[in-house]
């Protein structure tokens, strides 16, 4: 493809213009195994930001990182019944090591739960040892069929946190408060907003107790599963046998949880913020923040910008800001390029906050800051560029998530709907529909046939309608609860 080729439009072809998005931020490239991808630094940039907060954020919840191996004897993923069903058919089997055949095929793990709780197991005696509060940073592998970049592929990236507990409500606890952490990360650093709530049983982690998500809109109104929290109860701890003393002298299986996000993030990153002209990264996970293009015509004005922008550099690496760190900030030097296709080529890749500086506005003292989500143009003086470009990157961040929020609730419908309206509102522009639900698998089942959309969560009270329908959308029972459908990636 070449460089200079417009981008294909979002209206145009969104999933066309998703992978040029990718390709051309240089995010990712396809590799030569079908259906896994590398992670090129534009992109790993963006994930270490974000495994950086996110191991933050966990640490500060209390939980450590451990690692547990790749390789997962064949008979531990056959103890959990549900566990199997859900993912026997994305196994990547081990059956020969050193050249010979093993006496039990070895899994490529697709989860770590049954390695882990086996582990557990071991390691916990009496509810002294209570509760496990773990964190694995790692690579899974799932055979999909049909994959599309950071969305799904055969292998990615990962964190999976597993916990064991004492108690029921202690597990419950601990599920909930991960969604939360999730839902802080997804909108404030990522300015990804997101509804959160509980699946249903269809749509339920395979061995789960109760799986709770956090769904965010993509810019096509198909809404991304972008992180899930499991409570997982006593399923898995009566079959690895994870067991412990209880306070009184008694015997009782522990209460597991697990969660977890992926390299997905980053597809939903793009999905959220990408416009025609590329990606528009929030300035809180983008490896540079600022990129300076030096505009001059003669080797002399060239040295003189140069310099100049070295010395901002200086003062804009010193300015303390209140967040996190330092600025990231890179200059442009390459030679022989005009400055427009600098640019054409720095917002393709989103950097949020671009300084342009030329000899006149060296003569007066100033510079001139785009910001790439609105391409507002700012005249800056080069006496208070650092104070006012951390500003300025700080309220890109904040409109950045304003903006995504009122494009998901434009494009939510909430109140009563016919079941005609419905199909046809998931036939043409989509978007989150909060309609009445029974509770019945059959109803649930029969919209999904008939429509492609699914639940995407039972919502939490915060994002129940004021007034929730009274009757189920497709048999007009009395509504048990709110439900949210859409088309889902
Ligand atoms: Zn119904």
């Amino acid at each position: 493809m070449a460089d200079d080729k417009k981008l294909t439009t979002r209206a145009a072809d969104f999933s066309a213009w998703y992978n040029e998005v990718v390709l051309r931020a240089e995010l990712a490239d396809y590799s030569p195994v079908r259906g896994s991808m590398v992670i090129r630094p534009n992109g790993y940039g963006i994930w270490e930001r974000m495994q950086r907060t996110l191991d933050d954020m966990f640490k500060e919840t209390g939980h450590q990182n451990a690692y547990f191996p790749l390789l997962i004897p064949e008979s531990f993923l056959q103890k959990e019944k549900e566990h199997v069903e859900g993912f026997s058919h994305e196994f990547a089997v081990v059956t020969h090591g050193g050249g010979k055949k093993l006496d039990e095929p070895l899994i490529i793990r697709p989860t770590s739960e049954t390695i882990i709780y086996h582990m557990f197991a071991k390691w916990v005696q009496s509810y002294r040892d209570l509760p496990i509060l773990m964190n694995q940073w790692a690579n899974v592998v799932r055979w999909e069929m049909r994959t599309r970049l950071f969305l799904r592929t055969l292998e990615f990236l990962w964190q999976e946190g597993h916990t064991a507990h004492a108690t029921h409500d202690e597990a419950e606890e601990e599920a909930r408060k991960m969604l939360g952490v999730y839902r802080d990360f997804m909108e404030g650093w990522m300015a990804m907003p997101v509804v959160t709530g509980q699946k249903t049983n269809s749509e339920r982690f395979a061995g789960a107790l109760r799986t709770y998500t956090c769904e965010a809109m993509m810019q096509d109104n198909k809404a991304l599963q972008a992180g899930t929290s499991h409570n997982l109860g006593q399923n898995f701890s009566k079959v690895f046998d994870l067991k412990f003393q209880t306070e009184s002298g008694g015997e009782d299986y522990a209460w597991n949880t697990s969660w977890g996000v992926s390299t997905r993030l980053i597809g939903g990153l793009v999905m959220t913020h990408g416009d025609d002209s590329g990606l528009r990264t929030p300035p809180l996970l983008a490896p540079i923040e600022i990129v300076i293009v030096p505009i001059y015509r003669s080797d002399e004005e060239r040295a003189t910008v140069l310099e100049a922008a070295d010395k901002i550099i200086s003062d804009l690496r010193e300015w303390e800001r209140r967040g996190p760190g330092a600025l990231r900030i890179h200059i442009d030097r390459r030679d022989g390029m005009k400055p427009g296709a600098k640019y054409y080529e720095w917002e393709m890749r989103g950097i949020p906050l671009r300084m342009e500086i030329g000899p006149r506005d060296l003569q007066n003292n100033q510079c001139v800051l785009v910001r790439r989500d609105t391409r507002e143009k700012l005249t800056v003086s080069l006496d208070s560029v650092a104070e006012e470009a951390a500003e300025i990157l700080q309220r890109i961040q904040d409109d950045m998530v304003e903006v995504a929020r009122d494009r998901r609730e434009n494009n939510s419908k909430r109140g009563k709907i016919s079941y005609d309206d419905f199909k046809a509102l998931m036939d043409g522009p989509g978007g989150f529909v909060y309609a009445g639900f029974c509770g019945s698998d059959e109803c649930e089942a029969q919209i999904k046939e008939e429509t492609k959309a699914t639940i995407r969560c039972l919502p939490d009270e915060e994002f129940q309608s004021a007034e929730a329908p009274t009757k189920c959308l497709k048999c007009g029972k009395p509504s048990q609860s709110e439900a949210v459908w859409a088309k889902a990636y």
